[in-house]
């Protein structure tokens, strides 16, 4: 146990497999401004430039001290490769979906998923970032690579009021577009589990229960994550924002292995529904203290979710790119203490 290598204590962590300590790094986006300033790779070139895609995610792992490389920045890279126009950002803005293919208010077939998505877009970018990435850390270091989920690619697809009122109005129409993007996410996550990835996480926040209902979510969301959760041939995590509490009895069926949760959503609330069926990740707030707390205020929070049992330490959503450095490590030296005693 005392030589666990960090790929070896995240998969048995997720796996339910006893480990010395609980790791700590991110699910979620890390690309801030102070880590690309020391590495001097910004966005928005970042998100389109496989050399300083991995350089900039290599330095959360270096200079912070997270224990995983985690790609890419955005939640854009699928849906770019699906046809949505893509504002660019900068060293402050993340990429975002700024035009919608499909704009008809009543659902059009959408049809199959090009044979060719894996060589569209910035695909072929993140399959090359891997490779280096892995080059660079080796095999010891785990790589974790995220990309929108099913409910939030439909929504990139046809624009996100649209899409509310469909599942209304419109829930086989509906179902069509979350089945065409969950196919197109396994697809592209057993591409990058291929090329070198330890562990995929979809990240779905339109699937918020802020914008679906509970039952909604439970009718039409849950059978697409458990196909998904199937279909993926490696580690598969998902991450919902906000608070998720009402529909945590749904997720425990969902098939995913780690479960990523905000503040918002109660560590030990959600410890007692999961029952230890998904493994818990989070909850360090992003907005409250990482970015605007200080030191001694992430370092508290830390010990607090690791009190009430998370399993992998993480802030609760992508890292907001002002975020200091200093409160990032905050985490790791809480962890380190924790498990010191
Ligand atoms: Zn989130």
């Amino acid at each position: 146990m005392v030589n666990l290598t960090l790929k070896e204590r995240l998969k048995r962590t997720l796996n339910g497999k006893t480990v010395d300590k609980t790791p700590v790094l991110a699910v979620t986006q890390t690309g801030t401004k102070d880590l690309m300033s020391l590495t001097k790779y910004y966005w928005p070139d970042a998100n389109w430039n496989p050399k300083a895609l991995a350089q900039l995610a290599i330095s959360a792992h270096k200079e912070i001290g997270f224990e995983a490389v985690r790609i890419p920045y955005c939640l854009t890279v699928l849906l770019e490769a699906l046809g949505c126009e893509i504002e660019k950002g900068d060293t402050t803005r993340q990429a975002a979906v700024k035009g919608h293919p499909y704009n008809s208010r009543k659902p059009v077939p959408i049809g199959k998923v090009p044979e060719t998505i894996l060589s569209s877009g910035r695909i072929p970018i993140m399959i090359e970032a891997i490779k280096i990435i892995k080059d660079i850390v080796g095999d010891n270091v785990p790589i974790i690579a995220g990309s929108e989920g099913p409910v939030t690619i439909a929504s990139g697809l046809v624009e996100v009021t649209t899409l509310m009122r469909w599942f209304i109005r419109e829930k086989e129409g509906l179902l069509e577009y979350l089945q065409y993007g969950s196919d197109a996410m396994i697809s592209y996550a057993n591409a990058l589990l291929d090329a070198g990835a330890d562990a995929f996480v979809v990240l779905d926040p339109v699937a918020s229960p802020e914008l679906i209902s509970p039952k909604d979510f439970n009718d039409l969301v849950l059978p697409i994550y458990k196909d998904i959760s199937k279909k993926i041939k490696g580690d598969s995590i998902l991450h919902i924002c906000g608070d998720i509490t009402a529909i945590l009895p749904s997720l425990r069926e969902s098939g995913f292995i780690g479960l990523s949760i905000e503040e918002k959503t109660d560590m030990k609330e959600a410890k007692d529904t999961l029952e230890d069926k998904i493994k818990l990740i989070g909850n360090i707030s992003s907005a409250k203290t990482l970015l605007n707390g200080t030191y001694n205020e992430v370092y508290e929070e830390c010990i607090t979710a690791l009190e009430k049992g998370t399993d992998i330490l993480a802030p609760g959503c992508g890292l907001a790119p002002m975020t200091p450095i200093k409160n990032c490590i905050a985490m790791i030296d809480a962890r380190n203490n924790y498990f010191k005693k």
